[in-house]
């Protein structure tokens, strides 16, 4: 299955946060990582006042049904000290699932394609730089 995350960080050397998280992604069974955006500076959008984010997006391959996935991703979130705070705060390290194949999931704590995705200049700018679309569903 061929997926894109959504990653970000806008604390501490977040450079190096979103590296490790790469690093991390690479060494989970059952996932390769196909491709990796360039990284943008941008502006937060919503929550408190806040730094400036650092966003990519990455293409993986992975035999791992979504919600496995996710787990994995959070597990590496945990792993790079995220602490979860206020809504839409700063973080150490956010990976969200954008698109999972051309899965349609709309579960309480499992959406995707990522809603407000297409929104999101900050997703969608990386996101486009590696995304092939095999068909025209979702952009
Ligand atoms: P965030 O604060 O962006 O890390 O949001 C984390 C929450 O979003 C988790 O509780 C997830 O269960 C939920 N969630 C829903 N859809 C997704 C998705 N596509 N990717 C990552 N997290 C998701």
């Amino acid at each position: 299955m061929l997926c894109y995350i959504g990653v970000g960080s806008n604390l501490g050397d977040r450079k190096k946060h979103i590296e490790d998280a790469i690093e991390k992604l690479k060494n989970i069974e059952g996932v390769e990582v196909k491709r990796v955006s360039s990284i943008y500076e941008t502006e937060p959008v919503g929550g408190p006042k806040q730094g400036k984010y650092l966003n990519g997006a990455i293409e993986i391959e992975t035999g791992l049904g979504p919600r496995e996935f996710l787990g994995k991703l959070q597990d590496i979130e945990k792993e790079l000290g995220r602490k979860k705070t206020v809504k839409n705060g700063p973080r150490t390290i956010d990976l969200d699932i954008l698109l999972y194949g051309d899965n349609k999931i709309d579960e309480p704590d499992l959406k995707i394609p990522h809603p407000n995705m297409r929104e999101r200049e900050f997703v969608m700018k990386p996101l486009k730089e590696i995304y092939e679309p095999s068909s025209s569903l979702w952009m």
